[in-house]
Parts: C-alpha cells; sequence; structure tokens
C-alpha cells in the first residue's frame, strides 16, 4: 500500500514539537501505521511500522506491537498523517482534544519551575512573543508585578491536586495587557504543567460594559436607580442607618420648554456631575433616578449630618449653569429620609419616605430640604384622599357652588353675591379650606374654577335683568388665572349666559397679582373686557399700600381680622379708617369682609364702610335660597313702591303681586 506523502512540511513540524510535549506514548504515523516521529514514552524509531492499517483512523483500535489501547485521528485534511496516542488515554485524550478543538486557544507547556518550554502559534500570537524568545522565561514574569496573589494561588493548587483554573492579565511583549482564562494541569510523572489558556479580555471588557450599563445612568453616567436601590437594600440588610436625599429640580420643566430638550439634558448631565464631586464624604452615592430626580445615599447618616449635606447640595447650586450660551441658574428641593428607631428595614420605605419629604419641599416653596417625620406621611395621606375624593366629586357633580350676599350697610340692600365653592361630601358641605390646597397642587382649581363660573354667571343674569348695578363675584387663583385661555373662557361664558363684564367682580388677592409677571398683563386685559377687579382680603400676607395705587383694581375687599378687630383695638381702628379713606381717594370701592356683630358693622360704618358682608346680615347659601332672597327684597321693594305710588295715586291697587 503506496502511503501518502506529507503535503506540509511546516504542519509535521509543529505537530512534531507537540509530540515532544504530550504527557502519554504519542506518534505520528502515515495511514498504513509507518511511524514518522514518535515521543520519548514511546521507544519506537521513524520508519517503524506502529499500526495495522485501517479504513477507520478515528476508530478505537486494539494494537498488537505495545498492546495497549490505542487511539488515532487524523491531522491533515486529507488523513496523510494521523495521530496515535496511547495508554494514558484519557489525560492525553483530554489534553488533545482541547489543544486541537480550537485554533484560537492558547497552550504552552512549563517545566517544574514554570519556565516556558513550548507554546503555540495562537499563544505566541496574542501575547506577540516567539517561541525562541520566549524558550525558558520564567512565565510568572509575564503577570503584573502587583499579582503575587494568583501565583500563590495556582502554585498551592497545582501542588495539592495538580489542577488550577486561574484567569489573569499578561503582558504582552508591547507592555500592554490581556485576560487570559487558564486551564492548567500538573502532569507530577513528568514534571510538566500543560496550560490551555483563552483569551477573555474582550469578553471581560463586554461583560463590565453589560455590567456598567445596568448599573449606571446613560445620560449622566451616575448611578442608576436599580444600583442604588440594590445598593440600599443591601446597608439595611447589615444593619446599617443610611439616609437618602431625594432631589427633585425645581421647574426643570421650563427649561425644557424654553431652551428645548437638548439643554434640558445639558443641564442634568451637567448638574449630576457637580452633584458627584460635591465632597462630603466617602460613604456617598449620587444616583440619577430619571427624569429630574437624583437621589443621594449616605451610608450612615443622622439627622445633623443629612442636613448638612442637604445644605452643601443646595449651596452647590448657586453657580449657575451655561447652557446654550446662557447662564441658567437651577434649584432643587431635597426630601431626607433617615432611619430613625421608627426606620423599617425596607428600601421601598426610605425611599418612599424621602419622597413623601421632597414632596413636602416643593410645597413649601421649593429650593429647600425637608426631613421625613410621621405627620408628613398623616398629611400626605390625607391630601392624597382629598386628591382622590375630589376628582371623583368633580365626575359625579358634587362641586357646587354657594353665594354671600353682599349688602349695602346703610339699608341691607343686596347689591352683590361672592359665588364661593362647596363640595357635597355626603350629607356634608365641606368649604374650600378642607380642599382648595390639593386641588392647586393636583392642578385641579382651573376645572373648579370652570365650575363655579359657570353656574355663577347663569346665577348672576336674572338677578342682573331685576337689578342693572348687582355685581357677582368670583374668586380666581393665580395658577386658574395664568391658566390658558383664562380670559377667553370668562368672556364667553359671561357673554353666553348674557351678563355684562362691568357686572363681574374678579377677586385675586395681592400675592396673585405680584408673585409673577404674568399676572399683571391679564387683569389689564380683563378690566380691558370690561371686568372688574378686586383686591381680595387686604391687609393680610403681602400688603402695601403702594399695591392700592399700582395695580390695575377697582375694589379693596379688607380682610376679615381688620373687621373682627375694630372694637377692641384702636390701632387698627384708625387702620382700618387711613385704608378707607386711601381707597377712597384712589376712587376704589370698599367691601368690609366678614362683619359678625352689630358692634362691628355700626364700627364700619363711622370708619366711612358702605358695603359689607358677613354673617351678621348672610351666610354664603345655595343658589335657590339666593334667588328667593331677592324675589323677597324685589316684592318688599315692590310693596314700598306700591305703597309710596298709592299716596302719590290712591287709585292703584295697593295689593303686591302674588305671583
Ligand atoms: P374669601 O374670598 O375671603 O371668601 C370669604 C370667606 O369668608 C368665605 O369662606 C366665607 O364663607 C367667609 N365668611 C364670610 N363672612 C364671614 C363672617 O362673617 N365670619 C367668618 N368667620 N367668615 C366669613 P369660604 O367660603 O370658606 O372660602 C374660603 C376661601 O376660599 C375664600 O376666601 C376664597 O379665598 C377661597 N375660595 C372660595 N371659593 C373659591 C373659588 O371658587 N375659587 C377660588 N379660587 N377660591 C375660592
Ligand atoms: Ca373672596
Ligand atoms: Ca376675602
Amino acid at each position: 500500500m503506496g502511503s501518502p506523502t506529507p503535503t506540509n512540511p511546516e504542519h509535521l513540524a509543529a505537530w512534531a514539537s507537540i509530540l515532544r510535549v504530550l504527557p502519554i506514548p504519542a506518534a505520528l504515523v502515515l495511514p498504513d501505521g509507518v511511524v514518522i516521529d514518535a515521543n520519548r514514552w514511546l521507544k519506537v524509531e521513524p520508519g517503524e511500522t506502529l499500526l495495522e492499517y485501517t479504513e477507520d483512523p478515528s476508530s478505537t483500535l486494539r494494537f498488537g506491537t505495545l498492546g495497549s489501547r490505542w487511539r488515532v485521528r487524523p491531522l491533515d485534511e486529507d488523513g496523510s498523517v494521523l495521530l496515535a496516542t496511547g495508554e494514558r488515554e484519557d489525560a492525553g485524550d483530554h489534553l488533545l482534544r482541547m489543544f486541537f478543538s480550537s485554533g484560537d486557544s492558547l497552550f504552552v507547556v512549563y517545566d517544574q519551575e514554570g519556565r516556558i518550554i513550548q507554546s503555540n502559534a495562537a499563544w505566541e500570537e496574542l501575547l506577540g512573543y516567539s517561541g525562541e524568545e520566549i524558550f525558558g522565561v520564567d512565565s510568572w514574569t509575564l503577570l503584573p508585578e502587583d499579582d503575587l496573589e494568583t501565583r500563590a494561588n495556582v502554585e498551592q493548587d497545582l501542588r495539592t491536586d495538580g489542577r488550577s483554573n486561574p484567569t489573569f492579565n499578561m503582558r504582552r511583549a508591547d507592555g500592554t495587557y490581556r485576560l487570559v482564562q487558564w486551564n492548567l494541569h500538573f502532569d507530577f510523572t513528568v514534571g510538566r504543567c500543560f496550560g490551555i489558556g483563552r483569551d477573555v479580555t474582550e469578553e471581560n471588557r463586554a461583560t463590565s460594559e453589560l455590567q456598567r450599563r445596568a448599573t449606571t445612568d446613560a445620560l449622566t453616567g451616575l448611578t442608576n436607580r436599580t444600583e442604588l436601590t440594590e445598593r440600599l437594600s443591601q446597608l439595611l440588610s447589615e444593619g446599617a442607618s443610611p439616609a437618602l436625599l431625594y432631589c427633585d429640580l425645581d421647574q426643570f420643566k421650563v427649561v425644557n420648554d424654553s431652551l428645548g430638550h437638548g439643554a434640558g439634558d445639558n443641564l442634568l448631565s451637567k448638574l449630576g456631575r457637580r452633584l458627584d464631586a460635591v465632597n462630603v464624604g466617602d460613604d456617598v452615592t449620587v444616583a440619577r433616578f430619571g427624569g429630574d430626580e437624583f437621589v443621594v445615599l449616605l451610608d450612615n447618616a443622622d439627622e445633623a449630618r443629612a442636613n448638612h449635606v442637604a445644605e452643601t447640595f443646595l449651596r452647590a447650586l448657586k453657580r449657575p449653569f451655561t447652557l446654550a450660551n446662557r447662564q441658567v441658574h437651577a434649584s432643587m428641593s431635597i426630601g431626607m429620609a433617615v432611619c430613625d428607631t421608627t426606620c423599617s428595614t425596607s428600601a421601598s420605605d426610605l425611599l418612599s419616605r424621602a419622597d413623601t419629604a421632597v414632596y413636602e419641599a416643593k410645597r413649601q416653596g421649593r429650593g429647600r430640604s425637608v426631613l421625613f417625620d410621621e405627620q408628613l406621611r398623616a398629611a400626605t395621606a390625607r391630601r392624597f384622599d382629598v386628591e382622590v375624593g375630589l376628582r371623583s366629586a368633580l365626575l359625579d357633580g358634587q362641586i357646587e357652588t354657594w353665594y354671600q350676599p353682599i349688602v349695602e350697610l346703610a339699608t341691607g340692600h343686596i347689591c352683590g353675591a361672592e359665588a364661593l365653592v362647596r363640595w357635597r361630601d355626603g350629607d356634608n358641605i365641606l368649604t374650600p379650606g378642607h380642599f382648595l390646597d390639593v386641588a392647586e397642587e393636583a392642578s385641579l382649581m382651573s376645572e373648579i374654577g370652570s365650575h363655579v363660573m359657570n353656574w355663577a354667571l347663569e346665577v348672576a343674569a336674572p338677578l342682573i335683568d331685576q337689578d342693572p348695578h348687582f355685581i357677582m363675584s368670583l374668586n380666581v387663583s393665580h395658577n386658574e388665572l395664568i391658566a390658558a385661555g383664562y380670559v377667553h373662557e370668562l368672556r364667553e361664558t359671561a357673554k353666553s349666559y348674557g351678563v355684562p363684564p362691568e357686572n363681574v367682580l374678579i377677586e385675586i388677592t395681592e400675592h396673585t397679582a405680584i408673585s409673577t409677571d404674568q399676572a399683571l398683563p391679564l387683569l389689564n386685559e380683563l378690566r380691558e373686557h370690561g371686568f372688574k377687579i378686586a383686591l381680595d382680603d387686604f391687609g393680610t400676607g403681602y400688603s402695601s399700600l403702594s399695591h392700592l395705587r399700582d395695580l390695575p383694581i377697582d375694589v379693596v375687599k379688607i380682610d376679615r381680622s381688620f373687621v373682627s378687630a375694630l372694637n377692641d383695638d384702636l390701632v387698627t381702628r384708625s387702620l382700618t379708617k387711613s385704608l378707607i379713606e386711601l381707597s377712597q381717594a384712589l376712587n376704589l370701592d370698599v367691601i368690609l369682609e366678614g362683619v359678625e356683630t352689630l358692634p362691628q358693622s355700626a364700627a364700619a360704618v363711622s370708619l366711612g364702610g358702605t358695603v359689607a358682608q358677613g354673617y351678621l346680615f348672610h351666610h354664603p347659601m345655595p343658589a335657590r335660597e339666593l334667588l328667593e332672597l331677592e324675589e323677597l327684597a324685589r316684592r318688599d321693594n315692590d310693596t314700598v313702591d306700591t305703597a309710596e305710588d298709592t299716596t302719590e295715586d290712591s287709585t292703584e291697587d295697593t295689593v303686591p303681586d302674588a305671583a
């Protein structure tokens, strides 16, 4: 049988070197069993016949010469060279399988001292050394100098059970490192260590990138919500006392709307970086929770430290940010939660406490920090209940409008009425004090205001028919006023009920008028359309006499706190007197609010007051009662008129209309 000549001498040389380091008897043979080369475990010479010829070179043969089990496999694709391995079959086979299975596998053989005596092409290519260069080199010198631990562990493993599976960095010829995962096997009989390795540098990089992505926020590079929550849970389970600062940017929407989303993102990432750079301790993690919310975790902190950190953060925002060539000031509200004695051990509970507190910080006017406590939770729960109730009340038609008549002090004549919102909750009639704050926060004020406006103007129409001077007052909050379309809605509604604007008095507080620049133009616009404006609750809060002169108003409503003290307090009395005089001098009408007693009414008159409202005259009442009251008054009037007429013309019928 003619044996094919090996086609590739280079291959042959490579296999020959592998042969020498195999820890088992092995030979390179031609398909007819003629030995090309053999290792030292096999005492045969080239040219001798080792195998009987077989059609199936991959089969396991019982082979006569050595009486052993042999395994034969083709090395060249065309089957011209076979590798025969015998005895110690398992170990040899295992190594061979690994070695030949992938051309990318690194293969290396060390002696007992760790010197490299054989390496394959993949190893040399990866690390950039040639076989001669690296021959005899202490393999440990290829590890980073500080990695003494790996060496110790590997040596220990190899000594005790001949195996080790370390992953370590190896220095390449160019000084860079590759991370290699090794499968090392020490063969005590030959005093050699065989290593099969895999370059896992990229894999590891990809894994850590995936991990980084999973734990960090893409926009800011800060820790993300998942990671922070995990860390918090971990701390709590370890019995630490972590504190949270829930930071929410104030009015971020304004930046987004006015400068664009790009600038908004820019602000968030700059802000994130600035917060992260604030130095308040080593145990601080700044995370972005999404949107404009950041959460700061302090591994261990009490109330005082949390406060201090919050203050530091708030101060860090005093410096403006530069966005799209503009200086932008950002402020944020911070809700703090610390682990006090009542602290449960759940991360979500601590987070929800901080969240509750940030809500309160917003409510208190933003740009500040608020610490969570149980009262805050109760207040929040109430607000939540009220909001839910209010939403369904709006759907179910439980929002009503009541009216408090406004009277002329001299005659008791009803010259107008103030529309006051009510919530009919079962048998209870709830006054605005129970729900208006929540309605404002929940942005329900405009919807409520719409209801009130519609009812009130509908009710006003017949009253104005009776008395062309009748004025219907509507309370309007700042948010309602500046909401898009308010002026338009008011005009349309008045028009639809045939109510002239002159008969509608819009009541605003000084706060509404001056807290933003948006209100003033709208007030002017209302007046241009003929509506009247009243400054409500005058004398409380922001009061300034100059407002009487400068604001576009027609009426001043002097607050109840003045009226109630008229008879007891001389200072109040004289102040009220000057207010009335000043208003009159400025051509403003004055309404005194909250007149409850006859002496108060008398005092009001003596100070020059002419128009008032208060429990002394009428409590707020449903529309039907107001209409009945007016009907009665009209009839009384008619009676008086008729009586007067009678004195002039006795032929007229003196019986009032009974209809
Ligand atoms: P306000 O505008 O000052 O309305 C007068 C409040 O004083 C009313 O309270 C009225 O019931 C009460 N009051 C009237 N006379 C007396 C009195 O002699 N003694 C006492 N102690 N109180 C008197 P109410 O109805 O509870 O309304 C409270 C506030 O809610 C109002 O104060 C107003 O600021 C706001 N409000 C009421 N309705 C509306 C509305 O439809 N829209 C808006 N935006 N706010 C409203
Ligand atoms: Ca009012
Ligand atoms: Ca008032």
